[in-house]
């Protein structure tokens, strides 16, 4: 098992690490936006954790069989904090990384957009669970700023079917039981089969496929660097396990790169 007090004499080997890497690629969860007001999932204050109901907004096979399901969705949709959630050091500390030519690909399962808002390229930047800041029509595919629906959910329809289709419209992240999208997949697959270090950031890491990637990186001879508050099932094969809060460790870690 790795050391996993996140002290300096760890924090310095970690960024003596990346210093040294060649192809750095960093995988963040829900736990990196939570110093943003964005609950995460299954954190001591997640969405789930409170009220495992909630689950079902966010499983497509619900979605789509219950109109009372999506109308639940929109209306917390209206209220959601990603909107205006700003970055934070965690967010920040990953686009100085970037400056400092040291981060290759950014993977995020997040879909608040934060990481770009932050100023990390959006060429580096692959959402593997897609975005909330656009819909998706489900039967016809289309496309577009999600304020579009927004407003109509504000203006009084509880269920804005697609305007193209008369479809379901959702936004346009990935639903559990749903497909991710296979290019998308495939660009995260080949980052994390380049890697030399993987460092995943504010995941439970036990939602796949995204949680195979650290694996991935591992058997191509990777080092595995962990930073979470609690305990992942990859802790026991990772290099370093930093178990503190991310807007601390982190830019600890980046300004010493
Ligand atoms: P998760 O909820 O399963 O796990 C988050 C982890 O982060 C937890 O283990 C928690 O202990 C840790 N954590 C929370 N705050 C932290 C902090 N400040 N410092 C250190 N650790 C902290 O999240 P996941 O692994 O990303 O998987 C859940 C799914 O939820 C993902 O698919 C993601 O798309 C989605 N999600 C996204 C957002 C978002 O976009 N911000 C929010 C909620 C859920």
């Amino acid at each position: 098992m790795a050391d996993i007090s996140p002290d300096t004499e760890l924090i310095e080997r970690v960024a003596e690490w990346i210093r040294g890497a060649q192809h750095v690629v960093v995988m963040t969860g829900a736990g990196i936006s939570t110093e943003a007001g964005i609950p995460d999932f299954r954190g001591p204050q997640g969405i789930w954790t409170k009220n495992p109901g909630a689950e079902r907004t966010a499983t497509l096979q619900y979605y789509l069989s219950d109109r009372e399901v999506r109308v639940r969705a929109w209306r917390n949709r209206l209220e959601s904090p990603m909107w205006h959630a700003e970055p934070n050091a965690g967010h920040y500390a990953l686009v100085e990384l970037e400056k400092k030519g040291k981060l290759e690909t950014l993977i995020t399962q997040n879909v608040d957009g934060l990481h770009q808002k932050a100023g990390s390229s959006p060429e580096r930047v692959i959402e593997i669970h897609g975005t909330v800041h656009e819909y998706m029509c489900m039967g016809c595919g289309d496309r577009g700023p999600i304020e579009v629906v927004l407003e109509r959910v504000r203006a009084g329809e509880e269920d804005p079917p697609c305007r193209k289709c008369g479809g379901i419209l959702k936004t346009a992240t990935i639903s559990f039981g749903q497909n991710l999208d296979p290019d998308v997949l495939e660009r995260s697959y080949r980052a994390a089969q380049r890697a030399d270090l993987f460092m995943a950031i504010g995941t439970s890491l036990v939602v796949y496929p995204a949680a195979y990637l650290p694996g991935m990186a591992l058997e191509n001879g990777a080092r595995l660097v962990i930073i979470n508050a609690e305990p992942t099932p990859y802790d026991d094969h990772a290099h370093a396990v930093l178990r503190g809060r991310i807007g601390e460790v982190l830019p600890a870690i980046v300004e010493r790169v």
